[in-house]
């Protein structure tokens, strides 16, 4: 008997987002910004999987581009095995449903003319399955889930706090019972201590809804409480990727041991054996040739320079990008 395993939920694949900047009198393509250049990776139900990195490395358009909010350069994006990356909007509808989305910025993301009740009801209006008295009995259970008082629905956006909108952002994306969210920088426009909250409520309804979550933010601190395995882009590629304890007790990647300097840890003696990583991100119209770290990298060797590290696997589940791993 044959065997089938099921495909991940989300499987991306060579995935690439080149922007082109024209000018001139024809408005030829004067250069290139390599957003995202050739970044693999899956999702499995249930699972979270944390995308991490500085600002600039590619990681939220990644989010866009699988989302369909802007189109690909090249590469796949296969949701429970079927390939979204080309069809048309109409045809993504029905995906659309089973992939959501929250934004960093909840203020922005929601729309301040509409109530609390409405703005978290609009997508079960859109996909038109539900009477009007069952839509509004699944907002009131979606605002008991996300931890909002009912009598919140009345409110518009602005009477509610940063975290109260973020939790307003989650209720909506939980609407359609999507099985899978890409949470791009959720937590980063709160306090520290709203932060907390917002990602335990995810954790939970991780765990009472089995739901999988792509989770994008420059804090690897953060990445770390919420994710079972971790990426970590660099200028547009995908350096390092393995479950979160590989990556914490064992980076493979100079870049991903020079992330971890910033993450606070409590052994004093631990946090002098790293290093802090020197020197700005180079431009992305313009990124280095060989290995695109090697201008920042203190173990640099000659090699470094003319020859690009394939991303393979240094250890079981365990993938990095360098030549002397
Ligand atoms: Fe550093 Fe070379 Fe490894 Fe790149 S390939 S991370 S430059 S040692």
């Amino acid at each position: 008997m044959t065997v089938t395993a099921d495909p991940p939920l989300l499987d991306v694949r060579n995935l690439t987002k080149h922007f082109p900047i024209r000018g001139g009198l024809r408005n030829r393509e004067q250069a290139r910004v390599y957003a995202v250049d050739d970044v693999s990776f899956t999702v499995q139900a249930g699972e979270t999987l944390g995308i991490v990195g500085e600002s600039g490395c590619g990681k939220s358009t990644t989010g866009k581009v699988i989302l369909r909010l802007d189109d690909p350069t090249s590469g796949q994006v296969l949701l429970k095995g079927e390939d979204i990356t080309t069809i048309s909007r109409r045809e993504m509808h029905p995906y659309r449903q089973q992939m959501q989305v929250i934004f960093q910025d909840p203020y922005a993301s929601l729309n301040q003319r509409l109530r609390a009740g409405d703005i978290v009801g609009e997508p079960l209006g859109n996909y038109g399955t539900l009477s009007a008295t069952e839509r509004r009995q699944k907002v009131a259970d979606l605002f008991d889930r996300v931890g909002l008082r009912q009598d919140a629905m009345h409110r518009y956006p602005y009477e509610f706090s940063g975290g109260q909108r973020q939790r307003l952002g989650i209720a909506r994306a939980l609407a359609l019972d999507p099985e899978i969210i890409i949470a791009d920088e959720p937590v980063s426009a709160l306090d520290v201590s709203v932060q907390a909250q917002v990602i335990n409520l995810m954790m939970d309804l991780q765990q009472d809804m089995g739901l999988a979550y792509l989770f994008i933010a420059h804090d690897l601190a953060i990445v770390q409480h919420i994710s079972h395995r971790i990426g970590v882009m660099y200028l547009g590629k995908l350096v390092e990727i393995t479950d979160k304890k590989s990556l914490f007790r064992s980076p493979q990647h100079p870049y991903t041991e020079a992330l971890l300097a910033s993450v606070p840890i409590p052994d004093p003696r631990k946090r002098k054996a790293r290093k802090v990583l020197a020197g700005d991100v180079p431009s992305p119209m313009n990124p280095p040739k060989g290995c695109n770290f090697n201008t920042r990298c203190p173990l640099a060797v000659d090699r470094c320079f003319h020859e690009e590290p394939a991303l393979r696997e240094v250890a079981p589940g365990h993938m990095a990008a360098c030549h002397l791993r």
